[in-house]
């Protein structure tokens, strides 16, 4: 594609991030080395509480694989959080690569953050002292909470 782009419109450049237009389109620099990407993650990490975390993909999914098999809440939600941030990332390299169409890196944060929120409201968490902690601190509804009937 390099060589047919060569001599053609250096406008469409596939070799090229469609985010930043300066980087590389690989993996690596999309999750979430890209000034636009890592903006976005930034912004929704914190959020899910899991800032520390750096923007290399091999740190994300170190992460990952330590939480894959833990319902905790805060677990839970850091799990929608990188799978929401990776897909939305991912669906506006490729919006910007086929379509005229731009959304600004707060509008992907959020889309994203929406996004989290609706997949929680179809979740309930086990009620705990912890558990609570973890809604309040993410600004989410107690509502997320089973009833204390239900938690027999
Ligand atoms: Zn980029």
């Amino acid at each position: 594609m390099r060589a047919w782009n060569a001599s053609g419109n250096a406008n469409f450049n596939l070799m090229c991030c469609s985010l930043c237009t300066s980087g590389p389109d690989s993996h690596e620099h999309l999750f979430f080395e890209c000034g636009y990407a890592s903006e976005v993650w930034n912004a929704v990490k914190v959020k899910a509480d899991i800032g520390a975390i750096t923007n290399q993909w091999h740190a994300i999914f170190d992460y990952l694989v330590g939480i894959a098999n833990s319902n905790k809440a805060s677990h839970v939600i850091a799990k929608l959080v990188v799978s929401a941030a990776a897909y939305f990332v991912w669906d506006e390299r490729n919006r910007r690569l086929f379509t005229t169409k731009r959304r600004s890196k707060m509008q992907l944060v959020d889309v994203n953050l929406s996004r989290v929120r609706l997949k929680l409201q179809t979740m309930r968490f086990k009620s705990s002292v912890q558990t609570e902690r973890v809604l309040r601190n993410r600004s989410l509804p107690r509502g997320l909470l089973l009833a204390d009937d239900d938690n027999g």
